[in-house]
C-alpha cells in the first residue's frame, strides 16, 4: 500500500486543502494526502513537517520575528529573534493529541527546537544558541549579545514593556519584522499567549483576511486550569497570566 503524504497546512488554508482532497488525521493532528490521490496539487504544503510526536508544540503557520534590542550588560544594539505561532497551533504535552489554540503566541523558554528553526534563527542571530540562565536556573535556546555574549533573558524580551518582543499594540508591532518559517515549526517550550497585535507585524501574511480577532472554528475547548505539574508548566502558566 502506498504511504500517505503528510502536509503542513496553515490553519487559514485548511479549507482549500480539504477541497483538493486532503484529509485530517485527528490523532496525529495533521493534514495528509490519502493513498490513491495524486499528491501533485499539494506541493506547496509538502516538505519538512515537524513530527508532532517529537515536539509538544507544533504549528503549520509560524514566523521568525526580528526586532532591535540592546544588551543589558554592554548596551550594544543587536537584532533579536523570536518564534511566533499563528492561531491554530497545537499544544500536546501528554502525547494524547493535545489541543488547538486560538491565540497568537510567542514561544519562550525553548528547550528543544527543530534543526530547521535553529538554522533560520541563526541566519539572523548567529549568537542564538542554548544557554544557561541564572535567573531561571535552566538551559534554553536564547538570544545572546554578539558583542559580549551575555544571555538575553526571555522574561525581559517578552514580558517587560521595553523588551524587544513586548507586543501590546500597533506601535509595538511596527518595531518588528516577520518572515514565514517554511515547513512548519516544532518545539518544546513555554508560551507567551494573547499576542493579538501580531497580525499587524510586517510580513505576517494573514493580514489580508484577518480582522482584529480571526474567526476560529474547530478549536477544542481548553481543559480547565490545572496546577502545573512541572517547572515548565509553571513557566507556561506564568506566561498566560503575564500578558494583558
Ligand atoms: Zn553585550
Amino acid at each position: 500500500m502506498r504511504n500517505v503524504v503528510d502536509l503542513s497546512v496553515p490553519f487559514s488554508e485548511k479549507d482549500e486543502a480539504k477541497q483538493l482532497g486532503a484529509r485530517w488525521n485527528p490523532e496525529r493532528r495533521i493534514w495528509y494526502v490519502p493513498a490513491g490521490v495524486d499528491p501533485g496539487p499539494f506541493a506547496r504544503w509538502r516538505g519538512n513537517v515537524a513530527d508532532k510526536r517529537l515536539y509538544p508544540l507544533t504549528a503549520s503557520e509560524a514566523y521568525l520575528v526580528t526586532a532591535s534590542e540592546s544588551c543589558w550588560r554592554c548596551d550594544a544594539r543587536f537584532t533579536a529573534v523570536a518564534f511566533l505561532l499563528a492561531p491554530g497551533f497545537v499544544l500536546d504535552e501528554h502525547a494524547d493529541g493535545g489541543e488547538q489554540l486560538a491565540d497568537w503566541a510567542f514561544v519562550d523558554y525553548i528547550t528543544r527546537l527543530t534543526p530547521e528553526a535553529v538554522r533560520s534563527a541563526q541566519t539572523v542571530q548567529p549568537a542564538y544558541r542554548q544557554g544557561y540562565s541564572r535567573t531561571t536556573e535552566s538551559r534554553y535556546w536564547a538570544n545572546h549579545c554578539p558583542s559580549c555574549q551575555a544571555l538575553q533573558g526571555d522574561f525581559h524580551l517578552y514580558s517587560e514593556p521595553d523588551g524587544a518582543f513586548w507586543l501590546a499594540d500597533a506601535a509595538d508591532a511596527a518595531r518588528m519584522q516577520a518572515r514565514p518559517l517554511q515547513g512548519g515549526f516544532g518545539a518544546d517550550g513555554g508560551l507567551a499567549l494573547g499576542q493579538e497585535a501580531a497580525w499587524r507585524i510586517s510580513g505576517v501574511r494573514a493580514q489580508r483576511s484577518r480582522p482584529d480577532r480571526p474567526p476560529i472554528t474547530e478549536v477544542a475547548t481548553p481543559s480547565p486550569a490545572k496546577p502545573p505539574a512541572s517547572f515548565l508548566g509553571w513557566i507556561k502558566a506564568l506566561g498566560r497570566r503575564s500578558k494583558p
